[in-house]
């Protein structure tokens, strides 16, 4: 279809995408964010080739590659520093025809609001309803104006209002018992190598680092933890000396380098796969339609498959708008579900839910053959849009 206007509630990696592709299709598209100023939640992420695939199809592939680390071994260690598994993913980049980037989130941020304009981006304007009529789609504003187009893209986050219109407001996030937290460092090879992704398990939990551009460190711990705990960032290398006791002296180094103020603390949570991702005109995208747990590394990438699919169907196919979103779910619920559930129970088992089965999954790391691990993500990888 020629000449759609497109209205896409949030300002994540999902909506410009989604606005970035829908830009270069030709489309009239107005982004609406409810923050007046951006700030990415999380200072790293990790884009596995699928993810990567969408961003060099949208012409951004020289940006991001310029930005993001090089990742060419994974390791795994136990909590005293053991080798468990040590995995080289070159055959891996060979199989899938494309490298992982992670990046930081603020490098990533920035260069897709370029890609899109960042002026363009409407600021401080926080969607409070949607709606449809047949023939058009409205965003309401919680000032009271509306923007009306032939779409309604919500691309507004894992507490979508976009969603509660979908869903007669049913979907709750999950809380997914665990704390996560992530910043970034200075490289140094008193941490870790510079091209590898190091991480420590043990006692279930994880301290990990991997390279981003600008010779830095992503790094992310996570433990398990009753919701609602709260520390001040003063407190926040204390607690973490505290939780990561006698861990490998890397892991140490790396708590006595960061800088607690700059460090995220974040629960994470995921919701249920949902029933549906579109309603006529009105589609979601990225983490209001699937937020899962970051334990595959997969939730930024799904946005950008989705961003990839909606905006295929809607160019290449000339029935209606409501029957391009139909496909799109069609092609895209299944996906999306099984990765939700897939971190989910991944989840489960590196933070211990289940002692016994964690224990289990460190004696497999001793024993995973390089090829069984490479393709178990190659797998993910060639299952998305863009083989
Ligand atoms: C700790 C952690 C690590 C992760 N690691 C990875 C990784 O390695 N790889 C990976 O692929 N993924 C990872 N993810 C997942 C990834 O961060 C998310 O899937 C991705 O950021 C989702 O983007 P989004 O645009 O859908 O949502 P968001 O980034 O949440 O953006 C939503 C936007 O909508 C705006 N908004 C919300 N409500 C409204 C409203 N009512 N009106 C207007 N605007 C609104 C918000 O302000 C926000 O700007 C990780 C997540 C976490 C928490």
């Amino acid at each position: 279809m020629y000449g759609l206007k497109a209205i896409i509630i949030g300002s994540g990696m999902a909506g410009l995408a989604a606005g970035i592709a829908m830009r270069q299709a030709g489309y009239d598209v107005e982004i609406y964010e409810k923050t007046r100023k951006l700030r990415p939640a999380g200072a790293g992420i990790s884009l596995w080739s699928n993810g990567i695939k969408v961003l060099n199809k949208l012409g951004l592939g020289e940006k991001v590659a310029a930005i993001g680390g090089q990742m060419n071994r994974m390791e795994y260690r136990s909590d005293r520093g053991e080798i468990l598994n040590d995995i080289n993913l070159i055959p891996l980049m060979e199989q899938v025809g494309e490298r992982p980037y992670p990046v930081s989130r603020t490098d990533l941020q920035q260069m897709m609001l370029e890609a899109f304009g960042e002026s363009d981006v409407r600021m401080g304007m926080r969607c409070v309803e949607v709606k449809q009529d047949g023939e058009t789609a409205t965003a309401i504003f919680e000032d009271g104006s509306s923007a009306t187009g032939d779409v309604v893209i919500g691309a507004d986050g894992i507490h979508s209002v976009v969603r509660s219109y979908l869903t007669d407001n049913k979907v709750e996030s999950r809380y997914a018992g665990y704390v996560n937290w992530n910043g970034l460092v200075e490289a140094s090879s008193d941490l870790a190598a510079s091209d590898v992704w190091v991480i420590y398990v043990g006692q279930g939990k994880r301290a990990s680092m991997m390279p981003v551009g600008g010779n830095r460190f992503y790094f992310f711990f996570g433990c398990r933890r009753p919701q609602g705990t709260k520390v001040e960032a003063k407190n926040i290398r204390a607690e973490l000396q505290e939780t990561f006791a006698g861990w490998a002296q890397p892991v140490q180094n790396l708590i006595a380098k960061i800088d607690p103020e700059q460090v995220n603390r974040l629960e994470i949570s995921d919701i249920d796969p949902l029933p549906n991702l579109v309603k006529g005109r009105i589609a979601l995208v990225g983490d209001s339609a699937h937020a899962t747990t970051p334990t595959l590394g997969q939730g930024g990438c799904q946005a950008m498959e989705d961003a990839e699919v909606l905006c295929r169907y809607l160019i290449t196919t000339n029935i209606s708008v409501e029957d391009a979103l139909q496909r799109y779910e069609t092609e895209r619920k299944e996906r999306v579900k099984q990765l939700v559930l897939k971190a989910r129970k991944r989840t489960d088992t590196i933070y211990n839910k289940d002692p016994d089965l964690t224990q289990e999954w460190y004696e497999q790391l001793k024993q995973e053959e390089e090829k069984d691990v490479t393709n178990a993500i190659a797998k993910i990888i060639l299952g998305g849009p863009l083989h």
